[in-house]
């Protein structure tokens, strides 16, 4: 991955972060923002460099369509795990009460 030459000082004289976007315009594309950044700060900074060029519109549909893909395959193996949960659940409750009968 192509890596910044010179990290720009923002406007509270600090060196600027490299982030990366996940907006639905800009996906994967990089940019320097300040640490300060955001209302949680009592002076926040509102430094903003983009690093990378502007997506071409094919990638950004390109990104935005394996985004969707990962996220609907995060979604399934999330509601895999909560099912196989449950049914570890309803196994341990019913072989719990076949113990108790046996006693
Ligand atoms: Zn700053």
């Amino acid at each position: 991955m192509e890596m910044p030459e010179a990290i720009p000082v923002c406007y509270c004289e600090n060196p600027a972060k490299l982030n990366t976007s996940w907006s639905n315009n800009n996906p994967g594309r990089r940019f320097f923002g300040c640490k300060k950044f955001g209302s949680k700060f009592r002076k926040p900074c509102r430094f903003f460099s983009w690093f990378d060029p502007p997506l071409t519109p094919h990638s950004r549909i390109v990104l935005l369509g394996l985004l969707k893909k990962v996220r609907t395959l995060e979604d399934a193996r999330k509601r895999e795990r909560r099912t196989w949960l449950l049914v570890l659940s309803v196994h341990i409750i019913i072989n719990g009460l076949s113990w108790m009968a046996l006693e």
